[in-house]
């Protein structure tokens, strides 16, 4: 009898002990896992860091759905083109793929912008109009296409963006009243040089900056890009261009 009993104690025993021990094999196992789990996140956070593609002066670039943002800002100009068959998917009057151009066409939260300058510039007695806001890239081939055929590459390169890489396709820029170097001395292009940016919009192609942009003064060509950077590039007078201030070129490959 006393066999007996002591025979069941020593198997609950063995099995106890034997039970613990294969459950911290186990358990340490899991540990491992888990911890090995935790450093592949960390060297894949890192890699992500060391493959960030950052401009000259630190800014982030991001290639994203056919369109190239720095710092979050769409950028398009003769480094940074859009893909064909880009186009702008928030806008006051719908664009589709097949509109060619719209005089009107602006994305809504730079119409809403847009209409709030002009009716605070009307109110002073001013009359700023769009004379052109969005054209198409297809649109822009063919266009860039004739001057090609009339000037030669060169030639068309002074006068024209080639089809992607104008800011016209973005619905975030537009051209003002008569479109040319006379604006900048009426009353209306000297209140849109001194008031733009209180409503999100820039000179792009500043006067001087034709080295750092790639276009010569345009005192008609509104780019909006919010409130914030709009106040830094306007820089109290002395507008810097976009790609002075992300570190970035203007230059067709
Ligand atoms: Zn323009």
């Amino acid at each position: 009898m006393r066999a007996k009993i002591f025979l069941i104690i020593t198997g609950l025993l063995i099995m106890t002990v034997g039970g613990y021990f294969v459950y911290s094999i186990f358990n340490s196992e899991e540990a491992k896992k888990v911890e090995n789990n935790d450093d592949e996140v960390f060297k894949e956070k890192e890699d992500e860091e060391d493959n960030r593609i950052l401009t000259s002066k630190g800014y982030e670039i991001v290639h994203e759905n056919g369109a190239y943002y720095i710092d979050g800002y769409l950028i398009v100009n003769k480094t940074y083109p859009l893909e064909a068959g880009w186009f702008p998917r928030n806008t006051n009057k719908e664009i589709t793929a097949s509109t060619g151009i719209c005089k009107d066409c602006l994305d809504v939260e730079v119409f809403e912008h847009w209409t709030r300058m002009k009716s605070d510039a009307s109110a002073l007695g001013l009359n700023i109009y769009i004379s052109s806001a969005y054209r198409s890239i297809e649109y822009q081939r063919g266009l860039y296409a004739g001057f090609v055929r009339n000037r030669g590459q060169a030639g068309a390169d002074n006068v024209s963006a080639r089809p992607g890489h104008s800011e016209h396709h973005t619905a975030l820029a537009f051209d003002l009243n008569c479109i040319s170097d006379a604006f900048a001395a009426t009353n209306e292009g000297k209140w849109v040089n001194d008031n733009a940016y209180l409503y999100g919009f820039i000179i792009r192609y500043p006067k001087g900056k034709t080295d750092e942009t790639g276009y010569k003064y345009e005192p008609w060509h509104l780019r909006y890009v919010g409130l914030r950077l709009a106040k830094e590039l306007y820089n109290n007078g002395d507008w810097i261009s976009m790609e002075d201030y992300f570190g970035i070129t203007s230059e067709y490959s």
